[in-house]
Order: structure tokens, then sequence, then C-alpha cells
């Protein structure tokens, strides 16, 4: 009964696809894993860049720790940056299908240039979902006129997975807000031109999220204050400061949304950039990937190349294994997207799986270097400290088994059955 009704409901389509239009060559079953003449344009010229600038550049970045600026603005010059805005707002109006192509490509290149990237796109995404048209139309203007920096400022000292727990204050004098307290872990904190900012504005705990209100906060702004560039573990050359408000005054005006809707734009905005994260590690891993074949099919032991070991090919093998899926799902998170619905769900599996596998690509990377994979003149233990944040940032991969766990508890992905 049920596979005549399937074999019914697909010859139908079939018909009708085939009737509809006899110059069509490809029949479409509703997946499709083509690209379209468009994004392989724009892939490729994210490609080209990666090749050009962020890879001969990336190692003496990282020995530096110097903020990629230059190499930014020649990618947003290219239109690689800042995808998330709007075509009516002066932006490139790319779909988040295409946003990640981008990024895939770049992070392969060294997702420390990646992340001030994907930072600027944390911040303009709370305007985006909550902004009016003024405040999309002054701050996406500020950023598509000029190459500008700006930082999502939510993490602080005794609250990063618990934002609900913040305690910066936002309080209502007049027609102002005045903002104190101090944020922490910003990337972009020290180059941003202006900030989002989570800010308490009930007083009352208890409130939790409720009583979180998002502002839009200049950081030229009185009172602002940023912090010293942390040295971090990996991806050296990205931006990481604290920043400090202290009796910050911002108009009414750079209220985002309504008082209270704090939490709900700021989480909204990982929707739009957790996919971007996960493509971002997908970068990494095959660069990881690519960089351990090369290796084993040059490097002779036992007079054989490493790859005709077989625990070392069942490591590569592995590493694509992790890699093909990783990318299916990170696309399919983007898509989603772009298709009007909830994403939060894929976003979330998609940055906790691929978070995993760049992390596990690059150390099986250095595994098969050997002693040369530990050190800094072989390109893969920088990938392996460049990963590891990948895991953290933008929600643990614990937080982000809640958000999915949850997502499952509350029916949005149900059996078919
Ligand atoms: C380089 C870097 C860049 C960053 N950029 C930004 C930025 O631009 N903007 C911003 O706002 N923040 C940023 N962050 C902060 C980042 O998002 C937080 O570090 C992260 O969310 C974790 O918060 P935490 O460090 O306070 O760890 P904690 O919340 O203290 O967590 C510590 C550990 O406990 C686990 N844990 C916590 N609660 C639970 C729970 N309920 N169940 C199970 N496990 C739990 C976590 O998964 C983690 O392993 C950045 C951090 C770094 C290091």
């Amino acid at each position: 009964m049920f596979s005549l009704a399937v074999r019914r409901c697909v010859s139908t389509a079939l018909l009708t696809r085939l009737s509809s239009s006899a110059a069509r060559t490809v029949v479409d079953f509703g997946l499709n894993f083509d690209l379209t003449e468009e994004q392989k344009e724009i892939q490729n010229t994210a490609r080209q860049f990666t090749c050009d600038v962020i890879i001969p550049a990336a190692p003496e970045l990282d020995k530096t720790g110097e903020f990629p600026r230059d190499i930014i603005e020649q990618a947003w010059k290219l239109g690689l940056v800042n995808t998330c805005v709007p075509a009516e707002y002066g932006g490139t109006g790319l779909s988040s299908m295409d946003g990640v192509l981008i990024l895939e490509e770049l992070a392969y290149g060294c997702t420390g240039v990646t992340s001030p990237i994907v930072a600027n796109d944390l911040a303009l995404t709370p305007v985006l979902v909550g902004g009016s048209h003024e405040q999309k139309k002054k701050y996406f203007g500020r950023v598509t006129e000029q190459c500008l920096h700006a930082a999502y400022c939510v993490t602080e000292p005794g609250a990063g997975s618990d934002v609900a727990n913040i305690r910066t204050s936002a309080v209502k004098k007049g027609n102002d807000w005045v903002i104190n307290g101090q944020k922490m872990w910003i990337t972009n904190g020290g180059v941003a031109d202006w900030y989002f900012v989570l800010a308490r504005t009930d007083p009352d705990i208890r409130k939790g999220f409720k009583g979180l209100t998002g502002f839009i906060v200049d950081a030229d702004t009185p009172g602002v204050t940023k912090g010293r560039k942390e040295w971090n573990m990996g991806q050296r050359t990205s931006n990481t400061t604290g920043v400090t408000f202290e009796d910050v005054v911002v108009p009414n005006e750079n209220l985002l949304a309504a008082p209270g809707e704090g939490f709900r734009i700021a989480m909204k905005a990982f929707d739009h950039t957790r996919p971007v994260v996960a493509i971002s590690a997908v970068g990494l891993a095959q660069r990881a990937m690519q960089e351990a074949l090369n290796y084993s099919l040059e490097r002779k032991t036992f007079q054989q190349p490493l790859i005709q070991h077989q625990a070392v090919a069942f490591m590569l093998a592995d590493m694509a294994i992790g890699i093909e899926t990783a990318r299916l799902v990170s696309y399919r998170a983007a898509w989603e997207l772009d298709q009007g619905r909830s994403n939060t769900y894929y976003a979330s599996i998609a940055k906790c799986y691929a978070s995993e596998v760049a992390n596990k690509c690059a150390a099986d990377a250095v595994q098969i270097f050997g002693g040369n994979g530990y050190n800094s003149e072989y390109p893969v233990e920088k990938l392996m400290r460049d990963a590891k944040i990948l895991q953290i940032y933008e929600g643990t991969t614990q937080i982000q088994k809640m958000v999915i766990a949850r997502a499952m508890a509350a029916g949005l992905r149900t059996m078919t059955c």
C-alpha cells in the first residue's frame, strides 16, 4: 500500500516535470548538490584569493599576531566580507549558502583571518534581525562604505555559556541609556568601529534572559575602553580583547527591537553565523587533510610511502568521511535559513560536528607528519592550535548538544512514521 502510493507520487511528479520542459536535461527530484554558475564564480573568487593572499601571509601573521587589516580590506573590495548585508543597504545581497561557500574557501587559508570576518557578521546580524530601517541604513552603511569592523559583546568574566546571567547594566536616563559593565573575549574588540552590546535593563536578576536588551554602541563613545589584545593558543592574528563600559551614554535610538528582546536577537544571530563557523571548521579540516595527504605520498618509511601503511591510510579516509559529512550538514544549515525556515537545530548540529571533525583532522594531520608535525616550520601544528577555539566560541560543543536536545524534546524534528 505504502510503496504503491510512493511510486504513484514519484511517477506523477516525474511526468509533470518531463512534460513541463522538454529542454530540461536534468530531472529535479528535489535534492540537488550542484552549485549555480554564479555560486561557482563566487567560490572560485574566494579560492583564488585564498591561494594568492591568505596562504602566503598566514604563517607570519601567526607569529606576529598582527591584525590582518589589509587582507580583510582586499577581501572586502572583492565583496567577500559582510555577506549578510542585504542589497538594499549597500550589501552584496548574497544568500547564506553563498556566504558559506566563501568562508569555506577562506578558512582553508587561515581561520585566524576568517574569525574577524565572521565576527563582523555576528555583530551585524542582531541589527539585521532586530534593527529598524534607520539603524540598518546607518550601521550597515558604515561597513559597506568603508572596510570597518564591528564586534558582538555578550560574554563577561562571569557569564559565557550562561548568557542569561550577564551583569552589564543599562539604565534609562531621560531619552538615553547609561551602560556600565565589562565584556571579555570579544573578537574584533580592539579594532571595532561599533559594538552590539547585550545589557541588563531589568535589574531583577531573577528575570534572567527576559531582562536583557541589545544596543548598538559606537566605539568612540566616552567611557568605552578597549582592553589589551589577548595572546591565545591559536588564531593569533584575530583580535580578541576585553571591552569596558563606564557610564557610557547611548541614545534610545540605538536600542535594538525593544527592551527585553536582547536575548532573542542575540541568539537568533547564531542561526546565521553557526553555519559559517561550521564551514570554517570544514575549510580547516580540508586543509589538514590535504597537507597530510601530500606528506603521506612523499614521506617513506619501511621503503613505502606513508599512505601505503594501512593505519595511515585509514586516518586519511576518516578525515575524508568527516569532512564530506560535516560539509553536507553545514550546507544544510545555511540552506534551511535561505528557505526562510528555522535552522537552529541544523546550525547546532553543524557547528558541533564540524568543529569536532576539524580538531580530529588537525590532530591526525600532526600525527601523520610525525615529529615534523610538532614543529612550526610545517603547517599542521598551527591548524591544530587554530581548530580548538571552534569548539568553544559561538557556543561550546556542550551548549550545541543542549540546543539540539532541546529542539528534539520540543518536537522540532520528529520521526516521519
Ligand atoms: C578567542 C575567543 C573569541 C571569542 N569571541 C567572542 C565574541 O566575539 N563575543 C562574545 O560575546 N564572546 C566571545 N567569546 C566567548 C565565548 O563565546 C565563550 O568563551 C564561550 O561561550 C564559553 O563561555 P565561558 O568561557 O564562560 O565558559 P563557561 O561557560 O564557564 O563553560 C566552561 C565549560 O563548562 C561547560 N558548560 C557550561 N555550562 C554547561 C552546561 N549547562 N552543561 C554542560 N556543560 C556546560 C562548557 O561547555 C565549557 O566546556 C570568545 C572566546 C574566545 C576564547
